[in-house]
C-alpha cells in the first residue's frame, strides 16, 4: 500500500502518499498509543461521517491522545483526501497517535499527537464471503474486560489479537474469527459486530466489552424500524446451536451472512440477513 500515486492528509497538510512515513522511534509503532476509523464514502457522500470524527476524539481521549483537531477539522480533511483524489466510493482511513521527538519512554506527553487520513477503493471485507456465506473459526484469544484496557476505543493496540486470530482462522479456509469475551459470552468478529435471528427475532451481544459499531447501531435501527424485535445481550456460545441465520456488520464488512461458526454450527442465509442486508444498501446510498 505504500508505492501508490495520490495524496494523504497529513498533519494539516496534503502530502504525496509516497511521502507518507512516520520514524521508527514513533511512540504509536512502540506502545500502540494510536486510535482510527474506517469509514466508507458512496456515491460521493461519508457515511456517518460525523459520527466517525467524534468516534476518533472520543477514542483518543480515552487513550490520552487530545485530538489536534475537532470534529469539523477531521471531516475537512476527509473531504480534502476524497476530492485530491477524485474519490467517490471509497474506504476512508483515519488515524491518530503519539508521534517521535522528544522523549522515547512510555511517558511521552511532549511528543506531537498527529493525525492522518488516506482514502483507497477497497472492496467487502470478507470479499466472495458476502455473497456466499462466512466461515468462522473461533478465536482462542478473549476480548478482554473493560476495565484491563479501553474495550470502547478504537485503538490499535485492541487489534493485536484480531490479527493473530483472522492468521489462524486463515489457515484453517475460514474468513474470520469469532470471539468470545472475558466472561464466556459471545463478543464480535476481528472487525466486525455479530447478529443471529431465530424465530423472526434477532439477538446480538451487548456492547459492554467491545466496539459498539456505528453499522451495529445503524443495523438495529432499522430492524426496530422494521417492527422486528431486537435483543442485545449477554449470548452463550451454547446458544449458537439454536440460531437460524447469523450475519456480521461493520463498515467494512458491511452485512455480511455467516455460513458457519466452527466445525458444528451451520446458517441459511435466510430472509432476515437478506433484507437487513438490502436495506442498509440502500440507506447508505441515499
Ligand atoms: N468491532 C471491531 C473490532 C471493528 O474493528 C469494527 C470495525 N470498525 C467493528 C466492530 C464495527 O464497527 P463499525 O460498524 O463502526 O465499522
Amino acid at each position: 500500500y505504500d508505492d501508490r500515486d495520490g495524496k494523504i492528509w497529513m498533519d494539516g497538510a496534503l502530502v504525496e502518499w509516497r511521502e507518507a512515513k512516520v520514524h521508527i522511534l514513533t511512540h504509536a509503532l512502540n506502545y500502540a498509543s494510536s486510535v482510527f476509523e474506517g469509514e466508507r464514502c458512496y456515491g460521493g457522500k461519508i457515511f456517518k461521517g460525523r459520527a466517525h470524527s467524534e468516534r476518533l476524539i472520543e477514542s483518543g481521549r480515552l487513550l490520552d491522545l487530545k485530538s489536534p483537531y475537532d470534529a469539523d477539522a477531521i471531516d475537512a480533511a476527509k473531504a480534502a483526501v476524497l476530492q485530491a483524489n477524485g474519490q467517490s466510493d471509497a474506504y476512508i482511513r483515519v488515524i491518530m497517535w503519539r508521534g517521535s521527538g522528544m522523549d522515547m519512554g512510555v511517558s511521552a506527553v511532549r511528543n506531537p499527537i498527529r493525525l492522518a487520513v488516506a482514502a483507497w477503493e477497497w472492496g467487502n471485507y470478507y470479499g466472495d464471503a458476502k455473497w456466499q456465506g462466512a466461515r468462522l473459526d473461533i478465536a482462542k484469544w478473549k476480548r478482554p474486560s473493560p476495565d484491563t484496557i479501553p474495550t470502547a476505543a478504537k485503538a490499535a493496540g485492541l487489534y493485536m489479537i484480531c490479527t493473530i486470530s483472522k492468521h489462524a482462522a486463515e489457515a484453517k479456509g475460514c474468513s474470520d474469527a469469532l470471539f468470545m469475551d472475558y466472561r464466556g459470552y459471545v463478543a464480535e468478529a476481528t472487525a466486525a459486530n455479530v447478529f443471529f435471528v431465530k424465530d423472526g427475532e434477532v439477538h446480538t451481544p451487548l456492547a459492554d466489552a467491545f466496539l459498539n459499531g456505528i453499522t451495529r447501531q445503524t443495523v438495529i435501527g432499522l430492524l426496530r424500524d422494521r417492527g422486528v424485535a431486537v435483543h442485545e445481550r449477554h449470548i452463550l456460545p451454547a446458544e449458537i446451536a439454536g440460531f437460524e441465520e447469523c450475519f456480521l456488520t461493520g463498515t467494512a464488512a458491511e452485512i455480511t451472512p455467516v455460513a458457519q461458526i466452527g466445525e458444528d454450527w451451520r446458517f441459511r442465509i435466510g430472509p432476515v440477513s437478506r433484507d437487513i442486508a438490502a436495506a442498509y444498501e440502500r440507506l447508505v446510498r441515499s
